[in-house]
């Protein structure tokens, strides 16, 4: 899931991946916990995050990878907010074959707008808007109570950098994807309901035995399971596929390399490495 920042890449993945089952991967997600946790990674990758660059690729990899390894999902994954640059993207090539890549699209003077009045929750992750997605009780979380904050990078500021970040950086590998016929645009405008319904078409679109799956009622969302140490003799778990073939199930299924996603061992490596670098 691509898209500039504040497009709804977070709530928009969040939604596909209760419906299909999938491990929602956000790497601004993963990099915002390590920096609350205080880890020397995450403070290091804050002091890039708040000045709306992006993080360098060694920390948002090391992190997305301790995260793929500490989760289990027996479906697939939406990667949600990566590969952000060219280099990214290689290194992800090395691992796995995106099923799908969705781009939401927004005007930029919307982005501004959505990005300052955007609250998440300090404790889920939820993610609100003051005008267009209010929680009941200001400041406080529907989900679970927590407290809403506005992110540091949300600024009017910095939201404008990280704008200018995407168009040098992460444009070209959506172009990337456009050219290799993996990408589907989406237009971002419209309520959760409208823009979501809109990727389930796009979904359906490529693979029409989701349909049921896209259309039904939402699925009761399932706790996050996490993995439980493994001897490293012990045969990674494979992959169980649930939609059918050709369903948008990326990573475990059809990865390069032969490892289940619960395996202890490496998920990306060096481009131009391909095959070799999965120890
Ligand atoms: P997001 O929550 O996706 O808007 O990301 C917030 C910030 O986290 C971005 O502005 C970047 O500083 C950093 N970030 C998130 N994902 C990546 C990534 N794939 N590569 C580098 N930095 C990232």
């Amino acid at each position: 899931m691509l898209g500039p920042p504040s497009a709804g890449k977070g709530t928009q993945a969040s939604l596909l991946s209760q419906r299909f089952d999938l491990l929602h991967l956000a790497t601004g997600d993963i990099l915002r916990e390590a920096a609350a946790a205080g880890s020397s990674l995450g403070k290091k990758a804050k002091k890039f995050m708040d000045t709306g660059a992006l993080v360098p690729d060694a920390i948002v990899i090391g992190l997305l990878e301790g995260k793929m390894k500490s989760t289990q999902s027996q479906t697939g994954f939406i990667l949600d907010g990566f590969p952000r640059n060219v280099e990214q993207a290689k290194q992800l090539e090395e691992f796995t074959d995106l099923d799908l890549v969705l781009c939401i699209e927004v005007d930029f003077n919307r982005l501004v707008e959505r990005a300052t009045g955007r609250r998440s929750c300090k404790n889920c992750g939820a993610i609100y808007h003051v005008m267009h997605n209010p929680p009941k009780q200001l400041g406080i979380c529907d989900k679970c109570g927590g407290p809403l904050y506005l992110r540091d990078d949300d600024s009017e500021e910095i939201i404008r950098k990280r704008l200018r970040t995407y168009e040098d950086q992460t444009k070209p590998v959506i172009q990337y994807y456009e050219s290799i016929g993996k990408l589907k645009y989406v237009e971002g405008e419209g309520s959760i309901e409208d823009v979501q319904k809109k990727l389930l078409d796009a979904i359906v679109e490529q693979w029409p035995q989701l349909k049921d799956a896209a259309y039904g009622p939402m699925p009761v969302k399932k706790p996050v399971v996490s993995a439980p140490p493994k001897p490293s003799s012990q045969p990674s778990q494979q992959p169980k596929p649930q939609h059918g073939q050709g369903a948008p199930h990326g990573g475990g299924r059809r990865h390069r390399g032969g490892r289940g996603r619960g395996s202890r061992g490496r998920y990306f490596g060096k481009p131009g490495s391909k095959g070799s670098n999965k120890q």
